[in-house]
């Protein structure tokens, strides 16, 4: 059972009783309910406790209910707290004006009932889960966001806690996932040939090739010494290979010169693995990937493969 703050705002104490009736009788969850007279009472009240969710009156002794919002905006940001305005009055443009100022909801007092104010609140409780939901997987993020110096993708070690996040997610989402590794052909002659600086060189014009073929949402970071993972969410098999030919032919395509002025051609292979609507668990999605990769490279190099 999970318990919520509820900050009842009203100077009807009938009304407030009305309320809490109501929300007594709501089984699936505990509420905890505090109640105030005036607006100001309510703004110290959210800073010593906050609310999970306020039920606003629209006339107050001492300010209206979107001089509340007003206040409430500037002291904790805007939709900190879900509020539901309550009010007797009939008109639209409050309504409309409640909205904008930041309520999840408007209720008449005449209408309310048990069949309205719980699903309001419900409704209003699921959003702020969603929205904590969100702020706890952001914070999880920079928690792992460490950068690769060289190329200034994610490193190894963020990038697997990277897939692990993304994976868990798509498994409980029912989305899509699919993986790229990407090996660079031949490398250890680029670096004998024309010294470990220009090999560093190629490195980083792989990591923007990467980065300039991706989307927003992908994630890719450098795996090893001279390969990178590349995560695609909600994308199939079917996308990733699409994904993986783009970055082979645009890596083929470019062309590096090194001190001497002697052109330098690199070519890379790709492996795609997806989690096949999950029903490929976590390390084996990495192993298949990996496992293609080693085909590209038997089959002649600067090609994508799959499994
Ligand atoms: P293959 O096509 O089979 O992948 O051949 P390869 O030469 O790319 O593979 P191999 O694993 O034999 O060599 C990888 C090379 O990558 C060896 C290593 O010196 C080089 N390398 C790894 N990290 C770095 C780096 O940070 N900078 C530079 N310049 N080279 C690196
Ligand atoms: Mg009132
Ligand atoms: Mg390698
Ligand atoms: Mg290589």
């Amino acid at each position: 059972m999970t318990d919520y703050n509820i900050l009842i705002v009203d100077d009807n104490s009938e009304d407030i009783e009305l309320y809490r009736r109501i929300l007594e009788c709501e089984s699936e969850s505990d509420f905890n309910i505090q109640s105030a007279e005036t607006g100001t009472n309510a703004l110290s009240m959210c800073k010593d406790r906050q609310p999970d969710c306020i039920l606003l009156d629209y006339m107050l002794p001492d300010m209206t209910g979107l001089e509340f919002m007003q206040k409430i905006n500037i002291k904790f940001g805007h939709n900190k707290f879900p509020v539901i305005m309550l009010t007797s009055q009939g008109d639209e443009n409050i309504a409309v004006a409640a909205m904008k100022s930041g309520c999840q909801d408007y209720i008449q007092k005449v209408n309310i009932s048990t069949k309205s104010l719980k699903p309001a609140i419900i409704k209003a409780l699921e959003n702020i889960n969603i929205s904590r939901k969100q702020n706890e997987y952001r914070r999880e993020l920079e928690r792992l966001v460490e950068y690769d110096e060289l190329t200034g993708l994610f490193n190894r070690r963020a990038i697997l806690q990277m897939y692990e996040l993304e994976y868990n997610r798509a498994l409980r989402f029912n989305h899509e996932l699919t993986v790229i590794m990407l090996d660079i052909d031949y490398f250890k002659s680029i670096n004998d040939r024309h010294g470990h600086f220009m090999g560093d060189v190629v490195l980083r014009s792989f990591a923007n090739a990467i980065s300039r073929t991706t989307r927003s949402i992908d994630i890719s970071g450098r795996f090893g010494g001279e390969e990178f993972l590349i995560i695609l969410p909600g994308t199939n098999m079917h996308g990733g290979l699409i994904i993986a030919e783009k970055i082979r032919s645009r890596i083929e395509r470019q062309t590096h010169f090194s001190d001497s002025g002697s052109m330098i051609k690199v070519t890379c292979s790709l492996g795609v693995a997806s989690i096949d609507g999950g029903r490929k668990s976590k390390e084996s999605v990495l192993e298949l990937s990996d496992r293609a990769l080693y085909t590209a490279k038997k089959n002649g190099r600067n090609q994508v493969a799959s499994n």
